[in-house]
């Protein structure tokens, strides 16, 4: 038994999945296996989807392994980091029993795919400090051996916190729990972050999983595309939990336009402009009246406090503007959190809040 095996459901050992009819590798020219229609729908005149599409689209796989610097072996195509994220946990975890460990105010998922699992959630404070909202890795480690957890959830650059975490405390974390728990790394928006990608430590840590998305900076929110990169004996495990044809062929297609060297391109100087918007917003919002605090961020969104959230959340509604209110989450009871727009965007947030800042002078 690997040792991913070890931290698998033991209920799922010998679990093989359910095998669809495109899961047999055979030739053929008159396909009669999967009950599909023999004609094509007024709504798709060409027929591309009369067929089940492939359960992991092979040169979309391609793709991804090109752009990630993995092997296909190490990449499982799914429905947004969403669906990674709920096969890790139903793999993982026992269902009614056992536990993951989040450090919130974080993404909400890992703790809905957990409560919908029947498994316990297990917080682990991010600290406010000079330097921003940091996790606690040390802290992270200890409760996640004391509680017996299957999966560490870190989110690298951190939503809604805007931290990148260091190579150094991913790996350290992974070394501590190595043979106990699985660390997964969400990477949502690693695109905009100056640190590289923790895709490189997969090599020296099997416990290690990592989140990538084509929904933020690829621009493809609708398309529902993700993956999970990790050892090829995770991605097996985690390939017979998921539904037998996850991946729609036309978000298939659009995720392969998305990924040749021109969209490419794009996307690149797509971030760039969001980084520089960033650096720009950040300043100026620091500057005004009404700004508290804004938080230093790696991702295309800014976290602020204001010091009386009520109305420059109202004043930014007034003109139409909809931003994220934060205080909901632990920690955040003065905080809106507000993606980077296109300049013109970002200029009118911007022209709201000093004009409300001047009246209020
Ligand atoms: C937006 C976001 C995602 C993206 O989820 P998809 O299902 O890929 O759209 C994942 N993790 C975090 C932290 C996010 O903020």
């Amino acid at each position: 038994m690997n040792s991913v095996e070890a931290l698998l459901r033991e209920d799922l050992r010998d679990f093989g999945g359910y095998r669809s009819a495109r899961s047999e590798n055979v030739e053929g020219s008159i396909w009669l296996n999967a009950n599909e229609s023999a004609w094509s729908s007024v709504a798709d005149p060409p027929g591309v989807l009369r067929r089940y599409p492939s359960p992991q689209p092979e040169s979309l796989r391609a793709k991804f392994s090109a752009l990630y610097a993995v092997d296909e072996t190490s990449l499982l195509i799914g429905r947004g980091s969403d669906e990674g994220i709920d096969l890790l946990v139903r793999a993982f975890c026992a269902p009614g029993q056992g536990s993951i460990v989040v450090a919130p105010p974080v993404f909400g998922m890992y703790a809905v795919s957990a409560r919908l699992h029947g498994v316990r959630v297990v917080d682990v404070p991010l600290v406010d400090g000079d330097e921003g909202l940091r996790i606690d890795a040390d802290a992270m480690a200890k409760v996640a051996l004391a509680a017996g957890a299957s999966l560490v959830f870190l989110c690298s650059p951190g939503n809604p916190s805007g931290e990148a975490l260091s190579h150094e405390a991913i790996e350290k974390l992974a070394r501590r729990l190595a043979g106990r728990a699985i660390v997964v790394v969400d990477e949502a928006y690693i695109e905009y972050a100056d640190s590289p990608s923790s895709i490189a430590l997969l090599a020296a840590h099997d416990n290690l999983a990592v989140l990538r998305t084509l929904s933020k900076a690829h621009a493809l929110a609708a398309a529902r595309i993700g993956c999970v990169i990790a050892s090829p004996a995770m991605i097996t495990a985690l390939r017979r939990c998921q539904a037998p044809y996850p991946v729609p062929q036309p978000c298939a297609e659009r995720a392969r336009a998305a990924l040749t060297p021109a969209a490419l391109s794009r996307t690149r100087d797509d971030v760039a402009r969001a980084c520089g918007e960033r650096a720009r917003m950040s300043t100026a919002l620091a500057e005004l009246a009404s700004v508290r605090r804004v938080y230093p961020s790696q991702a295309n969104f800014l976290l602020v406090r204001f010091v009386d959230t009520d109305v420059s959340l109202a004043r930014l509604l007034a003109a139409g503007i909809v931003v994220r209110d934060m205080r909901g989450l632990p920690q955040l009871g003065d905080a809106l959190r507000i993606s980077i727009g296109t300049s013109q965007d970002n200029d009118r947030v911007l022209l709201i809040l000093a004009a409300a800042d001047r009246e209020a002078a």
